[in-house]
């Protein structure tokens, strides 16, 4: 099913994103995981891509064994960066050939080494070249949103007015980063609604549930971390069980005040842990519907 349909009903959904292997004797175990996330029946999953990795093929294998065997739709991430248009066109052929009607399109993230190269030699410079060209192939498209501004923007306005730059080129969707306040995305809704976005925008919520994960997530994504959040971190950071617990109840917590503020689509970056996916779920049946 095409996300743009999915995302018009007027119903609450609640997607999964997982991500494929690194290594080849990871597949089995990953695609277990994938495969029991798939059996809640989410609203959605997608699957990342590992940008420049020799296991991106995994993605597309993903995503079709999840729609296929499981009637999920999917939404198969793609990036660009440093690709060349061949590999980019080969994969978007790839994903045609699978029945893939979902792609999120994504730069990929600078690596030191792709930062140090030679970027006038590149094919794509930003995401919404990538968007120009799965347009044209008839794809729905999501793109990425950030309500803490992206790394690399000089000031939100210049990142909105680019965002708006993805929209215009054709995303239906725009997924956000993960945030640990809610009242960052309500103040980012309201200035990009301003600014004329208007098309669905999914709230991306990463559920901590290990002490270790915290300085590695903050440290991607840049998020502002509450006090509220850094106390339950310090309280039960060192206890594996307590954490996910407290990790569990603090993104279903964030969910709820979501869809009690008119929040009608959540993606949970689900990390491949289909009990972590399975709890939350569970705390938001009634609410679900
Ligand atoms: P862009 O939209 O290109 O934006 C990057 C920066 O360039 C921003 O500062 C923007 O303001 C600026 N910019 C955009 N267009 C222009 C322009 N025309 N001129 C000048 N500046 C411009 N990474 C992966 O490797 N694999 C994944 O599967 C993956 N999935 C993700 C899913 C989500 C929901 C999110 C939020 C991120 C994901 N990422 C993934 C990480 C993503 O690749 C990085 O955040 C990356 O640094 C930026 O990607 P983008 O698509 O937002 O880039």
């Amino acid at each position: 099913m095409r996300l743009d349909e999915l995302l018009k009903q007027d119903k609450l959904t609640l997607s999964f994103e997982v991500f494929p292997p690194k290594s080849d004797t990871a597949f089995e175990s990953v695609k277990y995981a994938t495969e029991e996330i798939a059996k809640l029946r989410p609203s959605f999953m997608s699957v990342t891509y590992g940008a420049g990795g020799g296991t991106s093929k995994y993605t597309l294998e993903i995503a079709k064994n999840i729609k296929e065997q499981y009637g999920v739709p999917t939404l198969a991430h793609l990036t660009c960066v440093s690709s060349t248009k061949e590999t980019v066109h080969e994969r978007i052929q790839q994903m045609k050939e699978a029945g893939i009607e979902n792609v999120m399109a994504l730069r990929g993230d600078l690596t030191p080494e792709l930062e140090k190269s030679d970027c006038g030699t590149w094919d794509y410079r930003h995401a919404v070249d990538l968007i120009h060209e799965l347009k044209e192939e008839g794809f729905c498209i999501g793109g990425a949103c950030y309500p803490e501004i992206h790394p690399e923007s000089a000031n939100q306005k210049e990142d909105i007015l680019h965002l708006k730059e993805k929209v215009d080129a054709g995303c239906s969707f725009l997924t956000t980063q993960m945030f640990f306040d809610n009242n960052l995305l309500y103040n980012f809704l309201y200035k990009i609604r301003e600014a004329g976005i208007t098309v669905p925008i999914i709230p991306g919520i990463m559920p901590i549930t290990n002490g270790n994960q915290v300085e590695r997530s903050i440290k991607l994504s840049g998020s502002f971390m509450p006090q509220r959040f850094k106390r339950l971190v310090d309280k039960f950071g060192t206890s594996p069980a307590a954490m996910k617990q407290a990790g569990i109840a603090y993104a279903t917590d964030q969910i709820i005040d979501l869809f009690a503020n008119g929040i009608t689509n959540v993606h949970v970056y689900s990390m491949n842990k289909p009990d972590v996916a399975e709890a939350i779920q569970r705390n938001l049946s009634d609410i679900l519907g």
